[in-house]
């Protein structure tokens, strides 16, 4: 009765998570939405865009002052130069601009190359597309697994999937690890799609580097970026794709015929968070750095292992061995008798790795991280 396509991913943990979350009423560290509020000067712009009557359509492809903005934004601080015309997509959110890129580029049975741990989304992205994921794990101490990368790359191969800064590992991928990624991709005639949804949000000075801006890439990546999480707007749903003439008109084709486009209201209050001052994002980042250390602390306090993140707002986390759950067990027993809800390690990992991790996000207030930790407190008595 169902298509094949949907048995070959489940329903989102992350969000089955938050469900789960509400239900009994505890702390969602699962999910990685702020519940502080967005910016009132976006929120402004977006209530005036409603009252000034943006309320139709906008160009499938994205309002022209916003494609402007993206393209110099991407100029600016990406080091990419792409043509507002003809190389950038407005998508609903970067998952969908993630979607209709393997939907744009892959054949059935073709392969994508992605690092482990990754985004939950890719395996169900390669799923729909018709891809088949080839996973290469990064070592314990996040660096690349050179000769697992090289021996990854065949024939089949299409697209590798880039996040950085990872999410769930809080990985910012250097220089030379793009040059040895670049190298591979040219090699073998592959196209790389990246996410970098958390581009702002590093710590410790680290440096986001996008792969498109290396010379022998630039015609050869879609790069994918968003609102949600630089401008705690999750729920608008804009995100958008910059990339050479030939990979945007076939990436549009398919956007088009599956979202029409964007809200163009929020469209175009978005034109007004690209125009903030360079202090918002240095203050971004240092609002995420204490964040990060209060999870940190309460994550260790209550027996975890973990190190702290480069970017993104997350914390993979060990187990402690002695409470002789595994990832799913765990994350039952924390959001229904700790009340924390947190996300079980398998989601971001397709070998047995994750299975006794969990993914625990610091981007909630200050006050919601401080009661996690008076809770978590109850693991060690
Ligand atoms: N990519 C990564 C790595 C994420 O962690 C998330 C959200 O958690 C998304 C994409 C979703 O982004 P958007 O809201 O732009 O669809």
């Amino acid at each position: 009765m169902l298509s094949r396509r949907v048995d070959h991913f489940v329903e989102s943990v992350i969000r089955d998570m938050t469900r789960l979350s509400i239900k009994h009423d505890a702390i969602n560290l699962a999910q990685g939405f702020p519940d502080f509020p967005a910016p009132l000067e976006l929120k402004r712009a977006a209530a005036d865009a409603i009252m000034g009557d943006f309320n139709q359509y906008s160009i499938t492809w994205g309002a022209k002052d916003l494609r402007e903005e993206i393209s110099r934004k991407a100029l600016k601080y990406n080091h990419i130069e792409a043509d507002p015309d003809t190389e950038v997509t407005v998508t609903c959110g970067s998952t969908e601009a993630m979607m209709a890129s393997m939907l744009a580029l892959i054949n059935d049975g073709e392969e994508v190359v992605v690092f482990e741990p990754f985004y939950e989304n890719y395996g169900p992205d390669a799923a729909v597309s018709g891809a088949v994921p080839r996973f290469v794990p990064l070592n314990d101490d996040g660096s690349i697994d050179e000769n697992a990368l090289v021996s990854a790359f065949n024939k089949k191969t299409r697209a590798l999937i880039l996040n950085t800064p990872n999410n769930p590992c809080g990985k910012v991928f250097t220089r030379d690890e793009m040059k040895l990624i670049a190298d591979l991709c040219a090699d073998h005639d592959v196209i790389a799609v990246t996410d970098e949804i958390y581009e702002y949000i590093l710590y410790d000075g680290k440096k986001h580097i996008s792969i498109a801006s290396l010379d022998e890439m630039k015609d050869r990546t879609i790069t994918i970026s968003g609102f949600s999480k630089t401008y705690s707007v999750t729920g608008w749903r804009i995100g958008y794709a910059v990339a050479q003439k030939e990979l945007t008109s076939a990436l549009r084709k398919v956007h088009d015929f599956l979202t029409v486009g964007a809200p163009a209201p929020l469209q175009h209050a978005c034109v007004t968070a690209l125009q903030f001052p360079d202090s918002y994002y240095k203050e971004l980042a240092n609002m995420y750095g204490g964040k990060r250390k209060l999870l940190y602390d309460a994550l260790i306090k209550a027996g975890f292992e973990c190190r702290l993140p480069d970017g993104a707002y997350y914390i993979l986390a060990d187990i402690p061995e002695y409470f002789e759950m595994d990832d799913m067990a765990f994350a039952r027993y924390l959001v229904s008798e700790i009340g924390v809800a947190a996300v079980p390690g398998s989601s971001f990992f397709k070998s047995e790795s994750g299975k006794y991790k969990l993914r625990f996000t610091f981007s909630k207030k200050d006050e919601t991280l401080l009661e996690a930790t008076k809770r978590l407190e109850k693991l060690k008595l």
